[in-house]
């Protein structure tokens, strides 16, 4: 596994929609080490999730540290997941707005109005179906993951740009205790 160069804004791949892949490319060494460079390197950066695009690669697969709902069973642990091809629909008209980052925008935080709950239909890394409910902070992230694979930066979300911020002075009057 590698560490890999993340795209910063600015650079043309992260404006640029990915391709959806087939379950058969999916199985191919060179996606599923794609897969796993992009879990290192979600890692290493302190990430909740990261883009196929981030990485360079314009394919429609991310990353998230998230925990996962399915009815009636109890959610595993948060870990990362990849999720290929994902369409999103939101459940419920409820819009949240909290604070986001991106590795690809580095130490800038601002608050990204969202729907809360939403339902997830894509690929995992093997090709079997995923049919998933999120609410909240996952949800937040599989969006922001997701816009990534439309060339969508947490930017072009914001509903004004007063609460953008650099990460100092973030902690220094937006957070109470942490
Ligand atoms: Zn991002």
């Amino acid at each position: 596994m590698s560490i890999l160069k993340v795209a910063r804004m600015g650079h043309p791949v992260l404006r640029a929609r990915s391709r959806a892949i087939d379950r058969g490319e999916l199985k191919s060494t060179a996606i599923q080490r794609l897969i796993d460079d992009l879990i290192e390197t979600m890692i290493e950066y302190h990430g909740v999730g990261l883009a196929a695009p981030q990485v360079h690669e314009g394919v429609r697969i991310f990353v998230a540290s998230i925990e996962q709902e399915r009815p009636g069973e109890e959610s595993p642990p948060a870990e990362p997941v990849a999720i290929i091809n994902p369409e999103i629909t939101p459940v419920g008209t409820d819009i949240v707005e909290d604070w986001e980052g991106c590795l690809s925008i580095p130490d800038i935080r601002g608050r990204v109005p969202r729907a809360r709950e939403i339902r997830v239909r894509a690929l995992d890394r093997k090709g079997e179906r995923l049919d998933l409910r999120a609410h909240d902070f996952p949800a937040r992230v599989i969006q922001h993951e997701t816009d990534h694979l439309d060339g969508i930066l947490f930017f072009d979300r914001m509903r004004s740009f007063e609460t953008l911020t650099f990460l100092d002075e973030y902690s220094r009057y937006w957070t109470k205790d942490d």
